[in-house]
């Protein structure tokens, strides 16, 4: 994997992250597990999404949706975009590392750079080893760069998890991590 540390646009990173974190918030504010995204294509965000399906509804969902990720449901919202959509031009910014279903699908859709803010220890899958997959991955040129308004998203999920009631990876090895990084953690 060509995963390359830029700092070039460091600005813009910043502003479209704090687009990402708004949908982030408006998920917490839902009860659901506070992850967002946006889709930037030459400057202009042409999709958002924010995490969906957390909340467990006894009688009306019985499980939680693990397909109902930020990531997804922006690259779903590509399809309705009003602008003609070129990939290899857009940068997806998240505030939770991507999983490995997001990271294939970012992969898959084309998108050649990914901004994330808060690492995932437990799930995330962009440390995934390309080079060791199929043609498709292995061949796959994918930047990504990490740690843009971490503290913002850290403390989303800090508030998250210390709300009564919010039992999505409740007492997860994720939970004891944001509870050390907000304790101990250094940096922004
Ligand atoms: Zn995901």
């Amino acid at each position: 994997m060509d995963s390359t540390h830029s700092h070039k646009n460091a600005d813009s990173d910043d502003v479209f992250m704090l687009s990402a974190l708004a949908q982030a918030a408006a998920a917490l504010e839902q009860g659901e597990f506070p992850v967002g995204c946006v889709i930037v294509q030459e400057n202009r965000i042409i999709s958002r999404g924010a995490r969906n399906g957390t909340i467990p509804e006894p009688g009306r969902r019985a499980i939680i949706s693990e397909v109902d990720h930020a990531e997804i449901r922006a690259l779903r919202q590509l399809e309705s975009c009003p602008y003609p959509v070129m990939p290899e031009k857009c940068t997806l910014y998240c505030t939770l590392e991507p999983c490995l279903m997001c990271f294939g699908a970012i992969i898959l859709t084309g998108i050649p750079r990914i901004v994330y803010a808060f690492e995932d220890p437990m799930g995330g899958g962009t440390l995934c080893d390309l080079a060791s997959l199929p043609l498709l991955y292995k061949n796959c040129r994918v930047q990504v760069k990490t740690g843009v308004c971490r503290r913002k998203s850290l403390d989303l999920f800090y508030n998250f998890f210390n709300k009564k009631g919010n039992q999505y990876w409740k007492n997860s090895l994720l939970e004891q991590y944001v509870r050390d990084q907000k304790q101990h953690g250094s940096g922004k």
